[in-house]
């Protein structure tokens, strides 16, 4: 008998046994399977030539398997059940296959740069990512306290490096549970948009996501399971708001005020801040006439109120963004009208498993086969690592509008294909379904027929009318007025208000806020000038569009920031600031990046860019790049700032 993640498999003769490998193996992601067998077997047949994955370049579909013919995946599936055969009679390695080939064979011979990366994302020899010091042995006597800011995705990992370097820290959290966005977003149809098993935290794998992209409460049930299980509870002050962050000179120390649900005030104080409050928290209400005149239900997509009661109502969704994009297939079956109020349509990849479980056939092999799911999240993460950034990098020569290159109007016309197939019967619809704008221009939603099929339903309608006015009763385009019970608003957030809206004043009374201007900017996404131990996590340029996971860029960044730390430490825990030339030098490279890529290009409108049309959201280069900066501490680009003589800590 063998217990499964998905229930249990009795075997009980030799003939169901084959029956059940093959059945399980039919469904299994055969490549990191196959990595996977020659690893627990230490046999490098799983990795002949002709098991190879051919890894064709993405384009509007991920090729499945890896782009395996299907004369190919017939071999593989019969080799992967010769391996799992073997396995489960008992047989284990007897010599080890070095990792190498392994990720060779995965990734069609990835360059050697990506080695190191590669090796802490799969975690097989140990925690890569972890601090090589601790606090007790690199600064003993120095009194060093941290402070970080959020116990979501970016602050559990922040907390996690900082209690494996014993260095002395406390989260503050304005919410009463863990997991930042993961925690706010309840609206019906929440999930993940990115695979699933690629976002986790690679020194907290999981094995048994029920779904290929999951949806939010089990993502927030793995941030709860993970502060647990790292024990960083006892470090997290819940329901504590931090307003205001000032760098007190003469102490060389961070000043923290916060409030509690009370509305009572907190200080604390730190030798060094990290922030780790996500760029997406803030919510954006549309500048609509008469916005606050409606006298029926109206709220934000983040601030839904899961006891809310749909059922017959007239409801209008504005927006048609990732939010409002799972949103209205949800709510449509249940509302008695529906209306989504378009002003941009979004591009969507095709991905026929968004709403799928993970097969259980994979759910067994996951049990059966040691170190399977880890090889598994390899292989989606390095799917994505540079996924479809080579699709949506402007073409300087390139001047067909709506497209920026000739790779990029490839996808067009792929995207544009399927449209047409979705919406055959409705050329009404397909009118206005068709972005004007390159792909890659906004965040490209994914795609699983599910959209087309709601705006299909007789109780829903596209309206692309502008609205010019909220009334009490409705909304009002130049069509007229309409009425409705309910207004969602998924409009997005402010996130180029970066640390909003926190007051933040570093060195000689420097405002963060009007520093910036609205340009939000640092170093390596970590550091400003003028404030110093200050560390962002999540920060500027720090936002990936069509490459990896966020959870990628907050390790990078968190392990950046522990060399920050451990730098200032060995300075007896004077505080670094970066020098102005380098943060400056850095911000043009994220310009000149961002200006190479679909949403960069002028006449694109998206949360991408700020106010000046600048994007300071987003990472534009490869995401090996961003790795090597993080794994590269520079003190030359920190000057460390004395404290003044009278130095007082509380
Ligand atoms: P968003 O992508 O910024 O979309 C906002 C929508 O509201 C857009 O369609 C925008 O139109 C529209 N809008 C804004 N102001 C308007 C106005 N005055 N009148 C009419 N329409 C207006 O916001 P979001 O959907 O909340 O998503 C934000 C980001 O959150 C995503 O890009 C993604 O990174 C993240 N997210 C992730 C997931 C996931 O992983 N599952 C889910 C949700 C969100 P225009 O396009 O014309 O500006």
């Amino acid at each position: 008998m063998t217990s499964t993640g998905a229930g249990t498999v009795q075997l009980h003769t030799v003939d169901e046994k084959g029956e059940q490998i093959e059945a399980a193996v039919a469904q299994a992601e055969l490549a990191p399977l196959l990595a996977a067998l020659a690893h627990a077997l230490g046999d490098d047949s799983f990795l002949a030539d002709d098991l190879r994955p051919p890894l064709r370049p993405a384009e509007a579909e991920i090729f499945p398997q890896g782009g395996m013919s299907a004369e190919q995946q017939e071999r593989a599936r019969a080799k992967a059940v010769e391996g799992v055969h073997r396995l489960m009679s008992g047989e284990r390695a007897t010599r080890t296959v070095p990792m190498e080939p392994l990720v060779e064979f995965l990734t069609g011979g990835a360059a050697p740069e990506y080695l190191p990366l590669l090796r802490r994302e799969l975690g097989l020899d140990g925690d890569v990512g972890a601090p090589g010091w601790r606090k007790p042995e690199v600064a003993p006597d120095v009194d060093f306290e941290v402070v970080v800011i959020g116990a979501g995705m970016s602050g559990l990992a922040a907390a996690h490096r900082l209690a494996q370097a014993e260095v002395p820290f406390t989260v503050l959290e304005k919410n009463a549970e863990v997991g930042g966005t993961w925690l706010e977003n309840v609206y019906p149809g929440c999930r993940l948009d990115t695979n699933n098993f690629a976002y986790s935290y690679s020194f907290a794998q999981k094995a048994d996501w029920p779904h290929q992209f999951s949806a939010q409460a089990d993502i927030a049930r793995y941030f709860e399971d993970v502060a647990t299980r790292l024990d960083l509870r006892r470090h997290i002050k819940f329901r504590t708001t931090v307003v205001s962050l000032r760098y007190d000179e003469s102490a060389a120390v961070w000043r923290i005020t916060a409030e509690d649900s009370e509305g009572n005030r907190l200080d604390y104080a730190a030798n060094a801040v990290v922030t780790a409050v996500g760029q997406l928290n803030q919510p954006q209400l549309p500048d609509i006439p008469g916005i606050d005149s409606f006298e029926g239900t109206a709220f934000h997509s983040a601030r839904w109120d899961p006891s809310l009661d749909l059922t017959g109502k007239r409801v209008a969704v504005i927006g048609t963004g990732a939010s409002a994009y799972q949103i209205v297939p949800a709510i449509a079956p249940t509302v008695a009208e529906l209306a989504v109020y378009q002003r941009s349509a979004p591009w969507m990849l095709p991905t026929p498993s968004y709403h799928e479980p993970v097969p259980t056939g994979m759910r067994w092999l996951f049990d059966v086969v040691p170190e399977y799911p880890r090889w598994f999240r390899f292989w989606q993460f390095w799917l994505a690592t540079e996924g479809r950034l080579s699709l949506v990098t402007v073409d300087p020569e390139w001047d067909e509008p709506g497209t920026v290159s000739a790779a990029n109007k490839l996808l067009r016309d792929q995207l544009v294909a399927r449209l047409e197939e979705q919406y055959a019967d409705r050329p009404d619809l397909l009118a206005k379904v068709v972005p004007d704008y390159p792909p890659g221009g906004k965040r490209m939603l994914r795609d699983n027929g599910v959209w087309a099929e709601a705006l299909h339903r007789d109780n829903v309608d596209l309206v692309t009318d502008p609205i010019t006015r909220i009334t009490p009763t409705g909304i009002e385009t130049a069509s007229g007025e309409r009425e409705f019970d309910v207004i969602v608003y998924a409009t997005g957030f402010r996130a180029s208000d970066f640390l909003m809206p926190m007051e933040v004043t570093g060195k000689d009374g420097r405002d963060l806020h009007r520093d910036w201007d609205g340009n939000a900017g640092a170093y390596k996404g970590v550091s400003v000038p003028g404030f110093p131990n200050l560390f962002l996590v999540f920060g500027p340029n720090t936002n990936l569009v069509v490459t990896g996971s966020a959870i990628f860029m907050t390790e990078c960044s968190v392990e950046y920031i522990m060399e920050c730390l451990r730098f200032s430490l060995t300075e007896g825990g004077r505080p670094i600031d970066v020098k102005q030339g380098a943060y400056e030098a850095y911000c043009r490279d994220m310009d000149r990046g961002n200006a190479l890529r679909a949403w960069g290009v002028p006449g694109v409108r998206s949360w991408y860019k700020n106010r000046y049309g600048k994007v300071t959201q987003n990472w534009p280069w490869p995401l090996l790049r961003f790795y090597e900066l993080s794994t590269t501490f520079d003190r030359d680009a920190y000057d460390v700032v004395a404290p003044r003589p009278t130095a007082q800590k509380k």
